[in-house]
């Protein structure tokens, strides 16, 4: 298997040019080539026999794009390829103030949430800060983008995996895709979702990022948490609701919650009054998402009617909610559906 340029830091790169016996000022130019996502045969500034010597050992980024659907709202979802033949996802949306990428964290997952497609065959690994960069790097390409002329202005890490269960490299990640020599994309547009993992939330507001933090709450209460969050069971609501506040004291930045409704499970009055006496003082916002029913899992998602009527009764109640914009419900849009869908065709 080759080893991808991505993975390099601009010392490596250093290294690996003179090793070959070039000079060094190529490291930078390599560098550049890499963020654009240009393949070592595009990489035309250098000489022939420098891009065969490279090209025996290396691909420039280790994530190819072998498939991309497109949703009639302009939603994109991409299959990618890992070099050791693993598959992911990635969705692209497209909003009035620019794009947005969803991008994975890990070749699906260990969390089992019971709603979700993610985790149905368990985890098989962690991605790489290398493999995550090359989710961007390569929409970035396929939308006509460069480094200097980028055609993705925010991430969401919402994909597959639990990006807190891969805390390192996701954080790396997070560093390179928003430093100036990479493609430069605000921290403050960057967000991250997690379904609870307590001490991580902590470390991550310890640790003086300026990301967007989003906890999947999906539930008010202990109870009906550890129904289809197995995560439940080592962290309490308690704790979690402690933790967010703890993220929001020290980086400033207000908390989202998603609330997936599931029919019969989440959504009554009960449910409501209990997230109003959970949230209330503390400055966050939630976002209600109608279920994207999975088969596999025997979970409904809530009427539209309901999730209206649940948003109208948490704004009663003071709090501060909207009902997420369902996108590309056509293609598979939610987590982990479309790879579900390759791996058993394939
Ligand atoms: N592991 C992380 C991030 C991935 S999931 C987390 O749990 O937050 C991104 C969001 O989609 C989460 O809020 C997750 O709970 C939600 N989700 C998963 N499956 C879903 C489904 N079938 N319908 C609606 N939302 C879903």
């Amino acid at each position: 298997m080759k080893n991808s340029l991505l993975d390099l830091s601009f010392d490596e790169i250093e290294n690996l040019v003179t090793s070959y016996g070039e000079q060094k000022f190529h490291a930078k130019q390599i560098f550049n080539f890499v963020m654009n996502g240009k393949e070592i045969e595009e990489m035309t500034s250098l000489s022939k026999p420098f891009r065969e010597k490279l090209l025996a050992e290396y691909v420039s980024n280790p994530v190819s794009i072998i498939k991309d659907i497109k949703s009639a709202d302009g939603t994109i979802k991409f299959l990618f390829k890992l070099l050791d033949d693993n598959v992911i996802e990635g969705v692209l949306m497209k909003y009035k103030y620019g794009n947005t990428l969803c991008v994975s964290s890990q070749v699906g997952c260990r969390m089992g949430c019971k709603f979700c497609a993610s985790g149905l065959n368990g985890l098989v690994r962690n991605l790489t800060k290398a493999e995550i960069l090359g989710e961007v790097i390569a929409v970035n390409k396929f939308l006509g983008g460069s480094n200097e002329n980028r055609k993705i202005t925010n991430i969401v890490l919402m994909g597959s995996g639990e990006p807190l269960d891969n805390y390192d490299e996701v954080v790396e990640f997070i560093k390179t895709v928003s430093s100036k020599q990479s493609l430069n994309i605000s921290q403050r547009n960057i967000s991250l979702s997690t379904c609870g993992l307590v001490d991580k939330i902590k470390k991550l507001a310890d640790d003086g990022l300026s990301i967007t933090l989003t906890i999947s709450l999906h539930a008010p209460n202990d109870l009906i948490r550890n129904q289809i969050m197995p995560i439940s069971k080592k962290y309490s609501i308690k704790e979690l609701i402690e933790s967010a506040k703890y993220y929001f004291e020290k980086t400033g930045r207000r908390v989202v919650f998603e609330y997936a409704m599931i029919d019969g499970v989440n959504n009554n009055l009960d449910c409501a009054k209990q997230l109003k006496q959970l949230i209330k003082g503390f400055s966050a916002h939630i976002n209600l998402i109608p279920l994207n029913s999975v088969k596999e899992r025997g979970l409904v998602g809530a009427s539209k009617h309901q999730v209206y009527w649940f948003r109208d009764k948490l704004e009663e109640f003071g709090l501060s909610a909207t009902v997420r914009r369902t996108m590309g419900d056509d293609i598979d849009g939610a987590c982990g559906q479309l790879r579900n869908k390759y791996l058993k065709n394939s």
